[in-house]
């Protein structure tokens, strides 16, 4: 892989929303959950700083490509 383009080479599978692959929606459902139980488990809401610690509410970090 080259990384002359690195905007190009951080486009996620998951968070491509064109795709019509029936387990990659299944996987970011579950993947989705996995996030939202974990914030929970920690008391932390949508709107919470996200868990990876960008300092971006975790609804406009991690959380985001999940929809
Ligand atoms: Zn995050």
């Amino acid at each position: 892989m080259k990384a002359e383009n690195p905007k190009a080479s951080a486009e996620v599978v998951w968070a491509n929303n064109n795709t019509d692959d029936a387990s990659l929606r299944l996987w970011r459902e579950q993947s989705r959950q996995l996030l939202l139980s974990e914030a929970k488990a920690r008391g932390l809401q949508s709107t919470s700083p996200c868990l990876c610690g960008s300092g971006d509410r975790l609804r406009d970090c991690c959380l985001r490509p999940l929809r």
